[in-house]
């Protein structure tokens, strides 16, 4: 049942760019999540062109409420006023220097008194620089080779072997890593006993979308120590979302080593590695060293992401709205009886979409529907919702008054067998094959 609102978007510009695009970029985009393989093409746009606050705005001048925000950096809204103030303040004085600024002292003293295991720290780009630098230091501390990972850690050799998506990394690289569940200790015991006095370290997201399991982390922890290991934390996307100090300080319980990223500055480029000093200072030697390490930029928009979400609440804030999303969709898939097929998962902050076909197999076609149907009345998600300060709960009402007619169309397509004949383009396709 379609209304007024959810006809179908013009997207001429995007199309045209797109076929531009397929002609000297390969994978039309920079990150894979955000190609074209990951929006239903026929309904998505290709290319944004600005934004505000929660919203953005595509190339044909289509609006969206954004759920992705970048994939995930743009904690305090697009275009935040103070932050882009900070930044531009910066650069009228110059970005990039040969020697260290004051900015860089000042931006690691805030993450030691807001971090937990934060004594010392150092800068990086992309969340990768981090997870990459931690691994390389847990490996020069412990003179130990091997690494088991929980989650996703970035685009370096020494991770993406253990994924599908491995073409490129040399065997030899490929077989020093080895994955684990979330939540099932006994594996990771078992891992320990199997390449005894050979792991360096686990890197592991302490949470996603299911809460640890009681002791589970501290577990982890003593069990990492009594084999000589390290334990790192991947707070690439829990930093700065689940609380100002990490999923560490939420949880209680402090890694030796974490890796920051993303939300660090609004969405100017930034990570950070840190953790125990005596584990740090062996960075004096050990190789964690690039150009735009200490580029002001990213430093400067830190400082002021971090004194705005500071000064307004934000996490808290955000665990608000993220709430009244969360009750308005396990309301509204009570009412269509989507309960079986669909459910919402994770902190209010960053909750995601679970969709499963009638057999309880995890199903792309019924999550390709969703985001069309999202997506043609103005939501733009990949399933997931991060939600930015400007989120406010009036951005929540609207999309869930979106999301109404959007269940409905799921309720009648799941309940006439047809989801798959109702898609514009091809399903999402994920970017590592599901096992
Ligand atoms: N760790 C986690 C948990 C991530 O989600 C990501 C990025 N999605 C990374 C590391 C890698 O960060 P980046 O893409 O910035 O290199």
């Amino acid at each position: 049942m379609l209304n007024e609102t959810s006809s179908l978007p013009i997207l001429e510009r995007s199309r045209s760019l797109l076929a531009r695009a397929q002609a000297v970029i390969p994978g039309c985009a920079q990150t894979f999540s955000k190609g074209p393989g990951m929006f239903v093409q026929g309904v998505a746009p290709n290319f944004l062109s600005r934004g505000e606050g929660a919203y953005v705005w595509d190339v044909d001048g289509n609006r969206y409420i954004d759920y992705i925000l970048g994939l995930g950096p743009v904690i305090l809204g697009h275009a935040y006023p103070s932050v882009n103030e900070a930044v531009t303040r910066q650069m009228s004085q110059g970005i990039s220097f040969s020697m260290p600024h004051e900015v860089e002292l000042e931006v690691s003293e805030l993450l030691r008194e807001l971090i937990p295991c934060a004594e010392m720290v150092r800068f990086g780009k992309n969340g990768s620089d981090a997870t990459a630098g931690a691994v390389r230091l847990a490996r020069a501390y412990t003179k130990r080779d091997k690494v088991l990972c929980c989650g996703y850690h970035g685009w370096q050799d020494w991770f993406i072997g253990t994924t599908s998506r491995n073409k490129g990394v040399p065997k030899a690289v490929r077989e020093l890593t080895i994955p684990f569940a979330y939540n099932d200790i006994a594996a990771v015991h078992r891992l320990f006993d199997e390449h005894a006095g050979q792991i360096a370290c686990v890197i592991m997201e302490p949470v996603t979308f299911s809460p640890p399991a009681r002791g589970y982390l501290q577990e982890m922890k003593d069990l990492c120590h009594r084999h000589g290991a390290l334990l790192v934390f991947d707070e690439v996307v829990t930093g700065f979302r689940l609380h100002l100090g990490g999923a560490q300080a939420l949880l209680g319980v402090s890694p030796d080593l974490a890796c920051f990223g993303k939300a660090m500055a609004n969405g100017f480029p930034l990570s950070a590695l840190v953790g125990r000093s005596e584990v740090m200072r062996l960075l004096d030697d050990v190789f964690f060293s690039f150009t735009f390490g200490g580029d002001t930029m990213g430093l400067a928009a830190c400082k002021a992401t971090i004194h705005e979400l500071r000064t307004h609440n934000v996490v808290g804030k955000q665990a608000l709205v993220g709430q009244q999303l969360k009750d308005g969709i396990d309301q509204m898939l009570h009412d269509f009886h989507l309960n079986e097929q669909i459910s919402c998962l994770g902190y209010p902050q960053w909750t995601t979409f679970n969709f499963k076909d009638t057999s309880g197999k995890p199903s792309q076609d019924i999550r390709s529907l969703f985001q069309q149907e999202s997506l043609r009345r103005g939501v733009l998600t990949h399933g997931s919702h991060l939600l930015s300060y400007m989120h406010t709960a009036e951005v929540i009402e609207e999309t869930l008054a979106i999301y109404r007619d959007v269940f409905s169309v799921l309720a009648e397509a799941i309940a006439g067998g047809n989801v798959r004949s109702r898609l514009m383009g091809d399903p999402i396709r994920p970017v590592f094959r599901q096992v």
